[in-house]
């Protein structure tokens, strides 16, 4: 992805997140919107969203299935920088249902109007198909041993976002 496609893409980000912050959705903190199969959806994204997650998002297990997001934490995002537009547009608030529903539309709009311009093709899937399908070295099958072993690191201190 150019710089250039990558600016216009985060553009598009602005533009949701502040008609989002406008609209006001109620948030519960429940954390179900990114345990998918438990609330009943999926989150789909194109590719360049996938590309823009996967550049910063930590390292998960795999294969990752339809049943949640890898980087939910203790019901939180490790990966909130860089999350797609569905995370940032969704909200189970009923009263803002047709409002993310319209701000979803637009966004869709505006990015495929980039892939068009930058003769970029569309591609729009599941998160776990992308998160599956990249080849970052730090991800590992699910089946991989883990670093029980001592590393002599010291662990970081968890933390709560606000
Ligand atoms: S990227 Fe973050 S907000 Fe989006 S589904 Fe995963 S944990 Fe949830």
């Amino acid at each position: 992805m150019t710089d250039d496609l990558k600016r216009r893409v985060l553009d598009v980000y602005a533009g949701v997140d502040a008609a989002v912050a406008a609209a006001a959705p109620r948030c519960d903190a429940s954390g179900r919107c990114c345990r998918f199969e438990e609330y009943g959806h999926t989150l789909f994204l194109s590719q360049f969203e996938a590309d823009i997650l996967l550049a910063t998002a930590p390292p998960y297990a795999k294969p990752v299935t339809r049943a949640g997001c890898p980087f939910q934490v203790n019901g939180l995002c490790t990966a909130r920088a860089d999350r797609p537009l569905g995370c940032r547009i969704y909200f189970c608030d009923p009263a803002y249902e047709e409002t993310g529903n319209r701000i979803t539309e637009t966004a869709l709009v505006r990015l495929k109007a980039i892939a068009d311009e930058f003769d970029a093709g569309w591609h729009y899937a599941p998160l776990y198909h992308f998160l599956n399908a990249a080849d970052r070295p730090l991800d590992r099958p699910a089946d991989a041993p883990t670093a029980d072993a001592p590393t002599g690191r010291v662990p970081l201190p968890l933390t709560q976002e606000g």
